[in-house]
């Protein structure tokens, strides 16, 4: 089931054929509704509905879905973050730069804590393993320019790969969260 989509327009439509769909963990069949909004950072100057929770509805008139709550949300967002993507690309694009993570968050993160920082790097090393994989499906990695780093290496090959907007991208096409472990 598709997650991730490029903008508003394209939920609304989602959802509006959401009582007709199957669902995919219990195979019940006009069993979703709507259940709710998630609020979020949308982009850099807006707060927003980021996300569209539907449910599988236990007790619906088309027969008994199993309770799964699923959300759709718009691809420049990023789950349980207080910031978008686009936040996310600049701090990357800063350590790519050449800048220190400090300098990197006095720049562009500067509106979470140091330590909320420090703890997204280490969150980014964390989820090398995943983006390789993709990466490596789709592309072969770009000409090492940052020879030896190779979680800067992996940031060059995800912008060869989706362009400026690579985080709203990889989640558009991949349909996975950017910052996911597993
Ligand atoms: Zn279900």
């Amino acid at each position: 089931m598709k997650r991730f989509f490029k903008n508003k327009k394209a939920i609304e439509h989602f959802l509006k054929r959401i009582n007709t769909m199957t669902c995919p963990v219990c195979g019940a069949s006009g069993t979703f509704v709507r259940h709710g909004y998630i609020r979020g950072a949308v982009s850099i100057d807006e707060y927003g509905i980021r996300g569209w929770r539907i449910y599988c509805d236990p007790d619906s008139t088309h027969g008994n879905g199993c309770g799964w709550a699923p959300s759709v949300r718009l691809s420049s967002t990023l789950l349980y973050r207080c910031f978008s993507a686009e936040q996310l690309c600049l701090f990357i694009n800063a350590l790519l730069s050449g800048l220190s993570v400090y300098s990197a968050w006095k720049e562009y993160m500067a509106f979470v804590s140091l330590r909320t920082g420090y703890r997204l790097f280490h969150r980014l090393i964390k989820c090398q393993s995943i983006l390789r994989t993709e990466l490596l499906s789709r592309s072969p990695p770009p000409e090492k320019k940052n020879a030896g780093l190779p979680l800067l290496q992996m940031f060059e090959h995800l912008q060869e790969t989706f362009g400026d907007e690579f985080i709203t991208e990889y989640q558009q096409k991949v349909q996975k969260d950017f910052l996911t472990t597993s």
